[in-house]
């Protein structure tokens, strides 16, 4: 989906709807997203810079949460709603979003057995004790008068969401969570009225939805948000959860808002290699059996997406999450015709997912002030240095834009002849082509804030000291390690960053050596070779050429052999934790042999003689690609320092790290200068 249209006068996605009697002024919606910027239940500072900022950016409605409706239903990093003393916090949160014109909606919710006991410290609760594969717990069966008291919990907790001033409540009724577990007959044995058939388990959500509008009455908005497809395998199908979207409407639901999947859920739901929108078709199937307003989410990451979506009927507003963290000035943007200045989420959850599942408040990859509304104050310095930057890599890119936005007088240098750096390799394998997205992204704000970049620029100590800088900053990267394995300097060994770069050729038969994230990508990148692309596969499908399985396999594997190999017992130990286990996935059905534990003691012409657990084994190759990890490269610090010139060293070229780092060391030494 990829229209443009410039003229806002007829742009849907800027047109006011209704939610029951509620105007919101566009079809933007911020659904909510678990922050990790809570303490003790608490509202804090933080989460509400970090919600002011969005509704300033022209978000036409923003849903905290999500907000625990007991002490069961979720640790104390969630907001709480589960007592009256959490009523003045909301409230501060209401005013700080409604201040900025736009709504605020609450998201409540029981995590139920997704509960970790760590967390709640107590047993989770569930329908059945039927344990969880995420968190390895099995949780306690509600008794019947338990379910009751749940319910009853889910209304007073809406109710204070009320009593704080907000629009609307969002019950979350989808993802594995409580509600969902009721309504699967997988988390869900139950042999009463809440149990055995469809109708009796769609009964604990349907009466949650009619004991919250009694208690908040009729006018105030309640969206609910419920799975489009669990993705679980013996799991509710997808026309049962239709057809429940059906009875929440009849219910009293004012709103449905479309998601996607189980946590446990196999199916990649978030990362970049899920393509733009892909999920909004189960909004769509909703929307053609309700009345009410449908939200469709899920990689929604620019304008033009949302109102194609809306203006092709799949739903009615668009919930854009992660594309309002990483820009949160989009819809404003994209409302004054300046669509080519967002800043694009790209789907890495190097910032938002992966902080949230080790425990730390959400930031983004792509925008280092996400999380830090309050800490990066930009001021025109009354003494502007001239700095000089060596690298627009990541980086170099981000240093420049937070020293020109302070004043700073910048000179950009780069020895290619292109901004971007190893961001262009991060994009090379299938399905992580978001990252020359941002490679574009920082160049376009370089363009916007007239910060010129000197191409073809190999700077050297000498022209430093021409030029005399106030400050430099060295953003020079990295270059690829190379062991000493013997035979690494045959003909036919190359380097994974030369294979990404689509540099060399490669044979049919190749063994990738280190499974880092270079290694990983660069083997899936190889074993991609030749599979049926995105366009061949919808022809063939839409024509019944070939069996769904066939096109399935066809799609997967390529004509290349590809072994992977790895010294440590651990593959893609440094690729973020959302994502690592989507491309472990793809290795395996792409017929990636992975050997860990596996030493490479020396190559030869007809392959790699390896090692593992004390036994010698060959392994025969027509290209050996070595992918052992990268150094810093950083050729002028020693000059800089002998010379006395003040210099600091940001990215990879001061330590290896991913792209998050960089990009967060360069805005933070461009800041603090
Ligand atoms: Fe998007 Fe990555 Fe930022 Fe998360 S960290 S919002 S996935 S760009």
């Amino acid at each position: 989906m990829k229209t443009k249209l410039e003229d806002n006068t007829n742009n849907i996605l800027f047109e006011p709807i209704k939610i029951n009697c509620l105007e919101v002024k566009n079809r933007i919606f911020m659904p909510a997203m678990h922050l990790n910027m809570c303490k003790d239940f608490g509202i804090t500072d933080r989460l509400i810079n970090f919600y002011s900022k969005r509704a300033q950016g022209g978000a036409g409605a923003i849903t905290l949460g999500y907000a625990t409706v007991d002490e069961l239903s979720g640790g104390p990093n969630c907001i709480g709603a589960h007592h009256d003393r959490f009523i003045p916090g909301l409230a501060r949160a209401v005013k700080a979003i409604k201040d900025n014109n736009a709504l605020a909606f609450v998201q409540i919710n029981h995590a139920g057995r997704y509960a970790p006991s760590s967390k709640i410290k107590k047993q989770p609760v569930a329908p059945s004790a039927i344990a969880s594969r995420l968190t390895g717990e099995t949780p306690k069966a509600l008794t019947f008068d338990e379910i009751d008291q749940v319910i009853q919990r889910f209304a007073k907790a809406a109710l204070r969401v009320k009593q704080a001033g907000f629009d609307g409540v969002e019950v979350l009724s989808g993802t594995g969570y409580l509600i969902s577990e009721f309504l699967s007959p997988l988390t869900n044995r139950r042999e009463d009225e809440y149990g055995k058939t469809f109708e009796n388990r769609m009964r604990f959500g349907l009466k949650i939805i009619k004991e919250i509008k009694k208690k908040v009455g009729p006018a105030f908005p309640i969206i609910v948000r419920i799975n489009g497809n669990d993705f679980m395998s013996g799991g509710n199908t997808r026309e049962e959860l239709k057809s429940y979207a059906v009875k929440l409407a009849d219910a009293g639901a004012d709103a449905l808002n479309i998601n996607v999947g189980w946590h446990e859920a196999r199916v990649p739901q978030i990362v970049a290699s899920v393509p733009r929108a892909v999920f909004v078709y189960l909004a769509r199937g909703v929307k053609s059996l309700v009345d009410i307003p449908v939200i469709a989410g899920h990689r929604i990451n620019t304008p033009d997406i949302a109102r194609e979506v809306i203006e092709n009927e799949m739903c009615d507003m668009a919930a854009m999450g992660r594309a309002l963290l990483a820009d949160p000035d989009l819809p404003d943007k994209a409302l004054t015709g300046r669509s080519e200045e967002i800043i694009h989420c790209i789907g890495c959850a190097q910032g938002c997912f992966d902080h949230v599942q080790t425990g730390k408040p959400v930031e983004c990859l792509v925008n280092p002030l996400a999380g830090h509304e309050n800490k990066y104050i930009f001021k025109k310095t009354k003494k502007p240095k001239r700095i000089m930057i060596i690298g627009a890599g990541a980086a170099g890119m981000s240093a420049a834009l937070s020293a020109a936005a302070s004043g700073h007088d910048v000179s950009l240098y780069e020895k290619t002849d292109q901004t971007g750096g190893q961001l262009f390799l991060a994009a090379a394998p299938p399905g992580r082509e978001e990252f020359m997205e941002f490679a574009k992204d920082l160049n376009n704000q370089l363009i916007v804030n007239g910060i010129e970049t000197k191409f073809n620029q190999e700077i050297d100590l000498s022209f430093i000291i021409k030029e005399k800088p106030e400050k430099v900053i060295l953003a020079t990267g990295a270059v690829p390690f190379s062991p000493p394995i013997k035979g690494s300097d045959l003909p036919h060994v190359v380097q994974g960053w030369d294979v990404l770069g689509n540099r060399v050729r490669t044979g049919r038969r190749v063994v990738v050596i280190g499974a880092g994230a270079v290694g990983v990508e660069t083997a899936l990148y190889l074993a991609k070779k030749g599979a049926l692309s995105a366009d061949d596969v919808k022809f063939l499908i839409v024509n019944r050429a070939e069996d769904p399985e066939f096109i399935s396999e066809q799609a997967s594997k390529g004509s290349k052999e590809v072994v992977l190999i790895e010294m440590t017992d651990k593959i893609g130990r440094d690729i973020g934790i959302s994502t690592r286990w989507t491309m472990i996935q793809e290795l395996s059905r792409c017929n990636v042999q992975v050997h860990t534990s596996t030493m490479a003691k020396s190559i030869n012409k007809s392959g790699v003689s390896t090692e593992k657990e004390g036994k010698s084994y060959e392994i025969e190759a027509d290209t050996i690609v070595m992918a052992v990890g990268s150094q810093p490269y950083n050729p002028l610090e020693k000059g800089l320092r002998e010379q006395g010139i003040p210099y600091e060293v940001i990215g990879d070229a001061g330590k290896i790290g991913m792209a998050f780092d960089a990009v967060h060391s360069g805005f933070a030494a461009g800041y603090n200068l």
